[in-house]
């Protein structure tokens, strides 16, 4: 039977680790042809070369989703190389956890870069691929976060909790204009999820990840596994009428 993603060219970034890695997996496993893109091209070659040995579909291309040059040159070698794409996940994303009264020099630096790769990385992607997914009556997957709604007092940057606001509100607002060209444009608010973003945060602070747990119905930390689900349904038919939403993967934290 063919997977539910058959016949799409799906773009994901930052797919060389944690939850980019896995959506691109699971995409390959459904069928899509996937492009796995990151500034880390050698994770994304590895990402590529196992959603391959598993019998899917994909290559890898280097991209730092601050350079728009350099996003506009990836979709067109994409295109050439791939083929149209249909599906975009905007999944690259950084995080630091410095307070806004922390020491200047840093809280300004994680506001630039953090701004750089979360916002207007999302934004450079997609205005790089918007002609082919507009061609492609496609489908937009922003990883968002709980923090698109709220910050959580871990210690945590604000400059994070005010990307992912902004990711949210784009989320919205592409929806609203490009819903008459048959593109759909979701988000993902993921919980607290296991992958190399918080590694030090798990390793240095287990009472911070209690704090967090203590407010998580499901009583757990998620898995990289835990964010395919929704994204495979956001980028397939099964949400042919969902646009403009943003599906929590939070263990429950947001209900509470
Ligand atoms: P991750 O394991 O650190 O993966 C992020 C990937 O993005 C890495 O491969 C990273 O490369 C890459 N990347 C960083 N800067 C980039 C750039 N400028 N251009 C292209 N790629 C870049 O983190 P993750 O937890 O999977 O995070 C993925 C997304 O989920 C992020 O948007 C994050 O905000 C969001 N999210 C995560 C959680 C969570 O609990 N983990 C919760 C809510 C939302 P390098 O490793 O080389 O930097």
């Amino acid at each position: 039977m063919p997977g539910l993603l058959h016949n799409h060219i799906a773009v994901v970034t930052g797919a060389g680790s944690g939850i980019g890695r896995g959506i691109a997996l699971g995409f390959a496993r459904e069928g899509a042809n996937v492009a796995a893109l990151d500034i880390n091209g050698a994770a994304a070659a590895n990402t590529a070369a196992d959603a391959t040995a598993a019998g899917g579909r994909a290559q890898a291309f280097t991209l730092d989703v601050t350079d728009r040059q350099a996003c506009r040159d990836v979709a067109g070698k994409v295109a050439r190389d791939v083929g149209q794409v249909s599906i975009l996940v905007n999944n690259a994303g950084i995080n630091r956890r410095n307070a806004f009264t922390a020491d200047a020099d840093a809280v300004l630096k994680d506001w630039q870069d953090i701004m750089a790769i979360n916002l207007n990385g999302v934004f450079n992607v997609t205005h790089a691929f918007l002609s082919a997914l507009r061609a492609a009556k496609g489908r937009i997957v922003n990883i968002a976060s709980i923090q698109s709604f709220m910050h959580v007092r871990t210690p945590n940057s604000p400059a994070y909790t005010t990307s992912k606001h902004g990711v949210l509100g784009f989320t919205r607002a592409l929806a609203a204009e490009l819903g008459k060209d048959g593109v759909r444009v979701n988000a993902i608010g993921p919980g607290f999820i296991e992958t190399p973003l918080n590694e030090r945060v798990r390793a240095t602070n287990p009472e911070l990840v209690k704090v967090f747990l203590d407010h998580t119905p499901l009583g757990r930390t998620g898995k990289p596994d835990d964010i395919v689900g929704p994204a495979i349904f956001l980028a397939s038919d099964l949400s042919a009428y969902v646009t403009g939403s943003i599906v929590m993967a939070d263990g429950g934290y947001r209900a509470i």
